[in-house]
């Protein structure tokens, strides 16, 4: 069986919750989209089996972890939470490192936009300190889960033996995880969801058989979910790079130092314009580094953040969605025809921009996205339609 035939049937069926062992002989990428089809709970063992036998690779199934019942399963593996920076309101960036003599090679480094799960001993911080109850659905899973508290996050950056992740302290759990001491014991897993380069890339690619292109990239976060779009202009960025570049930018600009070994090199992105949505300014997180960014590859990169409280919300008029989304780029027809965009963060946004630039003429495959929370949000067809209409503006 040739690997590409090999591959459709692993996409097919590894809809299973074991891990094989012999995904790390096999190309990145393959053992990226078997990860990937791991939200089904479906299991195959056989097929696998069938599989490796076929590959002459060995097989090793392994019991996993369950986030909640019918959620994605994951094999865990042990790192240590090293720091927690606070990085605006009740915005924190977790800093957590993974020793190699645990296996974690076989799943690090992580991209910007994968979804893993991330477990941490309950009572880790304070005792007495945390302010926000502890829900009936966290007491259930914690005496699932030997009393560790775990919930899905979205990494921003990630090495061979390290990842960050930038969190909002809603509740427990993500409050134990802000406030837990300098080099505390932490447990993580699965690889879900398409990083979101990789969602750009295949974007581009279907454009460019359909003998089109792209030539913008458009990313819209609400709060903390900038971080993964921080991580993936990194890495876009990164190959924008002079290797003699002066040692000055090494400190400013060492999280692209970090990616360029990571980047993937031979792809040429766009332009990012990137609006980071929140409600004050005080939330606002990287900004000073987010204009240093955009100082030094103003070709390739632009930022906003659009403050709720002040200016109202990016979809509350036509006016400044088009000033927004539309002026600064090519012309409004590019906006619709050649431009990706990203949406990332609470339900609501990106119910509602996925359906108005939709509406608008935007094709499903040229936009991506992640949602937080508030998954079921409905979107408001009053606002749907202002976002079609503005983008459609003349
Ligand atoms: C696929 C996926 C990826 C995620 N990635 C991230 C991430 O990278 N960073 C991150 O901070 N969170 C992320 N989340 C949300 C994260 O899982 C929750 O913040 C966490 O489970 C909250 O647990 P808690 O015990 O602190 O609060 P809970 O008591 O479980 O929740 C309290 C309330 O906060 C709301 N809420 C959850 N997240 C947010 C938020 N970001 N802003 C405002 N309100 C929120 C919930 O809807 C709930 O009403 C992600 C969720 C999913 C499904």
């Amino acid at each position: 069986m040739k690997l590409n035939s090999l591959f459709a049937t692993f996409v097919a069926f590894s809809a299973t919750s074991v891990e094989v062992d012999a995904f790390q002989t096999l190309p990145p990428h393959v053992s990226t989209l078997c990860w990937q089809q791991q939200y089904s709970s479906a299991t195959n063992e056989n097929v696998l089996q069938r599989i490796a036998h076929d590959l002459s690779i060995p097989l090793t199934i392994r019991s996993p972890s369950q986030l909640y019942a019918s959620s994605p399963q994951y094999d865990t593996f042990e790192g240590t939470l090293e720091t927690s920076h606070r990085l605006a309101d009740n915005s924190y960036l977790l800093h957590i490192t993974a020793p190699s003599n645990n296996d974690s090679e076989s799943i690090l480094p992580y991209k910007p936009g994968h979804v893993i799960a991330l477990e941490i001993k309950a009572d880790t911080e304070t005792p007495g300190q945390n302010p926000y109850d502890r829900t009936e659905k966290t007491l259930k899973d914690l005496e699932n889960n030997d009393g560790w508290l775990r919930a899905p996050f979205t990494i921003t950056r990630s090495t061979k033996d390290s990842f960050d992740i930038l969190i909002k302290v809603v509740g427990d759990k993500s409050y134990t995880l802000a406030h837990a001491p300098e080099n505390t014991p932490i447990r993580f897993g699965g690889k879900f969801k398409v990083p979101i380069e990789d969602g750009i890339v295949e974007s581009m690619q279907k454009a460019k058989e359909n003998g089109g292109s792209i030539d913008k990239i458009v990313m819209i976060s609400t709060g903390v979910g900038v971080g993964p779009c921080i991580g993936a202009v990194e890495n876009m960025l990164s190959n924008q790079l002079e290797d003699d570049d002066p040692a000055e930018n090494l400190e400013r600009f060492r999280f692209l130092y970090l990616s360029k070994e990571q980047a993937n090199a031979e792809v040429e992105f766009p332009k990012v314009e990137l609006l980071g949505l929140y409600r004050e300014n005080e939330d606002v997180v990287y900004g000073t580094y987010l204009t240093a960014l955009k100082e030094k590859f103003a070709r390739k990169f632009d930022w906003q953040s659009i403050l709720s409280n002040y200016q109202g919300r990016l979809s509350s008029t036509e006016n400044m969605m088009s000033y927004y989304l539309c002026s600064k780029g090519t012309d409004f027809r590019g906006a619709l025809e050649n431009t990706h965009y990203h949406l990332i963060g609470n339900g609501s946004m990106v119910n509602e921009f996925r359906e108005g630039l939709q509406k608008a003429g935007v094709s499903k495959d040229r936009i991506t996205e992640e949602i937080y929370f508030d998954h079921t949000a409905k979107p408001r067809e009053e606002v749907v339609d202002r976002i079609a209409k503005a983008m459609n503006q003349e």
